[in-house]
């Protein structure tokens, strides 16, 4: 397991943060609009308290509103996705937990790790390790209001 505190990054170096405590869970998501977002196949995600972050170099981030209450954070140079964040959860962020140097390890519970909306998992997507896999959302993820909303509608 990790050693706290971890570091991480973009490509360019620019944007550079500190992880002060262990995350407390990541989800895989397999949705369209996460693989929009990164450019993979899926986006991996792990959800930390923001007064375990510190980030450097913050000047050289840039927003962008993947959905109207979730802004996701890109390095304007190398175009780096490093956070983002949901407006309703005022103490929750998710970091882009493969941006760790070294690949580290984020420091969650083994519980805590999921693949998520695998129902909208792209075609030629094969993953099948042994971790949980959701349909949709975990428990254990920041709902975002877009996910909010559809909740609702399939209530
Ligand atoms: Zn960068
Ligand atoms: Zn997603």
């Amino acid at each position: 397991m990790s050693r706290f505190p971890l570091e991480g990054g973009c490509h360019c170096g620019a944007v550079r943060y500190v992880l002060h405590k262990p995350a407390l869970s990541v989800q895989h998501c397999h949705c369209e609009r996460c693989r929009k977002m990164t450019g993979c196949m899926f986006g991996t995600g792990a959800v930390v308290q923001r007064d375990g972050v510190t980030i450097t170099g913050e000047g050289n981030l840039t927003a962008y509103r993947s959905s109207a209450t979730f802004p996701e954070m890109f390095c304007k140079t190398c175009g780096c996705h490093l956070f983002a964040y949901e407006d309703s959860e005022p103490t929750l962020m998710y970091v882009s937990a493969a941006t760790l140097d070294g690949g580290a390890h984020p420091g969650h519970p083994p519980d805590k790790e999921s693949h998520v909306y695998m129902r909208s998992k792209a075609q030629w997507d094969r993953t099948a390790d042994d971790l949980i896999k959701y349909s949709t959302t975990s428990p254990d993820e920041i709902i975002t209001g877009l996910q909010k909303a559809e909740l609702l509608d399939r209530q």
